[in-house]
């Protein structure tokens, strides 16, 4: 049951070949077998889930069901899920139980009655490439136990890669999607911003968060979104139009689709094997009917800079909140109110939140404002028009997800500036605000190699149909991880 699609799964529960309380219980039994081995999730919601599976399997025997119901699913842990641990990889938050539940929650799992199996481990506070900086120790990547799944959803990944789960949501700042997408073999979608509610999301950067699916196929991914997207007025950014079905335009031709190659990004930094990977990609998509085109990103190399000022910038407001009076961890019999803020936060924040917040809080200070924060907003409009200019030649822009397969645990932990680098093809998107979807492209010393299909705004349809018609031609996105199978 865990090879199949979420389209077959669907058809099963509605055939009633299988009952979602059987499916669910197949999951949970994997999740037993093999979480101790990958720590890809914090809570098991066992008892929930069952009770989910059941009134799933009533709706869809009163014929009330949608294509979704009774189909099992993990959320990263950084969504608020009512009266669930919502710890966001945090001993900040060790003990904090949601009072409700995100948007995306109350859609999937009230709304379509998706069954929530539990809550994927993940980067504290979202913050991190490789999953090695949550309270709740690393998580291990399916393909090669040594090397880390990516982050900051690096739970859900390795979740989905090992079959644990059909599919779990994720949250992508900076390629938190789409890196571990990469690293083990998945396909992830980072919305445009605005596509996916926030609400209930715990907050990082506002202007860059964005939730998406994690899946298999970009199959999955579209009858995934479906159930995420969609206007929520509690979300100020959130738009508010009409709302879509991403899997009618699936098998729609790619004849006459423009690829953008970014000469910034096919250059000689670029990994030899990388490259061979995405060029035969790319003559695969040639034969489909696509035309190749270079375009020029010529600010892109400022993505990583901006976004280490902006993004530690608003997270320094953002966690202001955490002050051991409102919400999670308080340190123990403080002295006085300043020694009540110093100690629950000194000691309820790891090291490499720490650090985002420093550099955050010098960032906005005053004299250093203009300097930093508004220059970075400046740089980050110069980002967003050179894609502007690009999606006027070109339909969409091909590019590696990451620099690399996999890396090693422990690489690259003591060298924050190395692990940010591993966002770089990732991070302009964020900035701009564009969909982009990362999808396996082959395997080099058998770990997955991603490759990124960045759109223009609201493309997301168009992305998935291209992944679609990629995947109907190979066959990368269906092998498994050895010794998950
Ligand atoms: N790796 C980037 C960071 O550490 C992006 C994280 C994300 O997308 N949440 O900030």
């Amino acid at each position: 049951m865990h090879h199949k699609s979420i389209r077959q799964l669907s058809q099963h529960l509605q055939q009633k070949d299988i009952s979602s309380v059987e499916l669910t219980q197949h999951f949970l039994q994997r999740i037993q077998q093999h979480n101790p081995q990958l720590n890809c999730f914090v809570t098991v919601t066992e008892q929930q889930a069952l009770a989910q599976a059941k009134a799933a399997d009533a709706a869809i025997a009163a014929g009330t069901a949608s294509a979704l119901t009774g189909i099992p699913m993990s959320h990263k842990d950084i969504f608020c899920t009512h009266g669930v641990k919502t710890s966001c990889g945090s001993k900040m938050l060790d003990n904090f139980i949601a009072p409700y539940d995100a948007h995306v929650v109350a859609k999937m799992n009230h709304q379509a009655g998706m069954v929530m199996l539990g809550k994927t481990n993940m980067d504290e506070f979202a913050m991190g490439s490789s999953s090695e900086t949550s309270y709740y120790g690393v998580v291990k990547n399916p393909w090669d136990l040594e090397t880390v799944p990516g982050g900051s959803s690096g739970g859900s990944a390795s979740a989905v890669a090992a079959r644990l789960t059909p599919m779990a949501t994720g949250t992508d700042t900076g390629g938190s999607i789409r890196q571990p997408a990469a690293f083990c073999g998945l396909t992830g979608l980072k919305p445009t911003y605005g596509v996916v509610s926030r609400f209930g999301m715990v907050a990082f950067a506002s202007s860059l968060d964005q939730g998406g699916p994690m899946t298999r196929s970009a199959e999955d991914a579209a009858l995934m979104l479906n159930a995420m997207a969609g206007f929520d007025p509690r979300d100020s950014t959130c738009l508010n139009r009409e709302v879509e079905d991403y899997t009618v335009n699936l098998n729609q031709s790619l004849a006459g689709l423009k690829i953008g190659l970014p000469k910034q990004y096919f250059n000689a930094d670029l990994d030899s094997g990388m490259a061979q990977k995405l060029e035969a990609a790319t003559n695969l998509l040639i034969s489909l009917g696509a035309s190749v085109h270079e375009v020029d990103l010529a600010n892109t190399h400022l993505s990583v800079p901006v976004y280490y000022v902006v993004a530690p910038a608003e997270c320094s407001s953002n966690l202001s909140r955490f002050d051991g009076v409102r919400y999670g961890y308080r340190c123990d019999k403080p002295v006085d109110l300043t020694d009540l803020y110093k100690r629950s936060r000194g000691e309820g924040f790891g090291a490499e939140v720490k650090r985002r917040i420093m550099m955050g809080t010098y960032a906005l200070s005053a004299g250093y404002y203009d300097a930093y924060y508004l220059k970075a907003q400046q740089l980050r409009q110069l980002i967003s028009d050179d894609f502007k200019q690009a999606f006027t030649q070109v339909d969409v822009i091909l590019s590696p997800t990451a620099p690399s397969t996999a890396f090693k645990m422990g690489e690259k932990t003591h060298d924050p500036v190395t692990m940010y680098l591993s966002d770089i093809y990732t991070i302009a998107v964020n900035l701009a605000g564009l969909p982009a979807l990362a999808l396996p492209a082959g395997f080099i010393n058998q770990m997955p190699v991603g490759m990124q299909l960045i759109g223009n705004y609201f493309s997301e349809s168009r992305l998935l149909n291209i992944a679609h018609r990629y995947q109907q031609q190979t066959d990368w996105h269906v092998q498994m991880p050895a010794g998950f199978a």
